[in-house]
């Protein structure tokens, strides 16, 4: 493991987020947003109203810049957003879930709480100066986020396709560049 559970799952969580607005944008309706929700195990307060699925859609860009950020940029947003939230963290035990941080109330917006979860799991990522954890995807048409927590650092992109389509890809340039037999 490379950084306790529940960063793990927050910056897997914040980083298939951001990724839902690559084309085509997998976050345009309240179902998905159910979806999303009851996929990373949220609790607390889900409103699903179309207000609160565009707050989510409209953190998107900031939770991108966050998580592709340079380290001492990446701390300024970090600060920033516990700031304004008035992030206050508190160890909590719930469910399945043993103890881990929670530092906004979970009757918060669901945009706050998505919001300072990820900042509190980029903390770990800054201290432990593990940024290079966090790239975009190799693929040369693809924009996603890719988070690479294997031991040997060798998640190189963002989907299951993108990995596919490049295997492909350089089956065929092999291939093509072979000597004719
Ligand atoms: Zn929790
Ligand atoms: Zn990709």
């Amino acid at each position: 493991m490379t950084f306790t559970h529940d960063t793990e799952v927050s910056l897997q969580t914040a980083v298939t987020l951001a990724n839902s607005a690559l084309e085509p944008d997998t976050l345009t309706t309240v179902a998905q947003l159910d979806e999303f929700y009851a996929r990373f195990e949220y609790t607390g307060r889900h409103e699903r109203t179309r207000a609160e699925l565009d707050q989510v859609r409209a953190l998107r860009p900031r939770l991108r810049e966050l998580l592709t950020a340079d380290r001492d940029r990446a701390v300024e947003l970090v600060n920033a957003m516990l700031l304004q939230a008035r992030a206050l963290p508190q160890l909590v035990r719930h469910g399945d879930w043993d103890w881990h941080l929670h530092a906004v109330s979970p009757e918060a917006p669901l945009t706050t709480r998505i919001t300072v979860e990820t900042a509190m799991a980029m903390i770990d990522v800054i201290r432990a100066d593990e940024l290079s954890r966090l790239g975009v995807c190799a693929d040369d048409e693809c924009d996603g986020i890719v988070l690479d927590l294997s031991r040997n650092r060798s998640k190189r992109f963002c989907s299951i396709a993108c990995g596919n389509r490049n295997a492909v890809a350089a089956y065929r340039a092999r291939r093509s560049t072979a000597p004719a037999q």
